[in-house]
């Protein structure tokens, strides 16, 4: 009993580290980013528009628009748009 104890405590430990250990990285990789944006160019950052069929996040300049039910929806590729298509029509 007492073991089994010990590898719950253990397991708990373990994945609040991690969730730490990521906690940390991310905001440094955001911080990085935000430094490199600000030293070579001036431009705002780009909006990013989230595929609704992949997934994907792309910038608005390289997506694909498309008007749906009066409202932009942004693809990655012409297949993801056609593939939307084909499910909401
Ligand atoms: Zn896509």
């Amino acid at each position: 009993m007492i073991f089994i104890i010990r590898i719950v405590r253990f397991l708990i430990i373990a994945a609040v580290v991690y969730f730490l250990v990521r906690l940390l990285w991310k905001g440094d990789l955001f911080g990085f980013l935000k430094k490199e944006k600000k030293s070579k160019s001036p431009k705002p950052l780009e909006e990013m528009k989230k595929d609704p069929v992949c997934g994907t996040y792309i910038p608005e300049s390289q997506a694909i628009k498309l008007n749906w039910k009066k409202e932009n929806v942004y693809f990655c590729s012409e297949e993801c748009k056609q593939k939307f298509q084909k499910l909401h029509r």
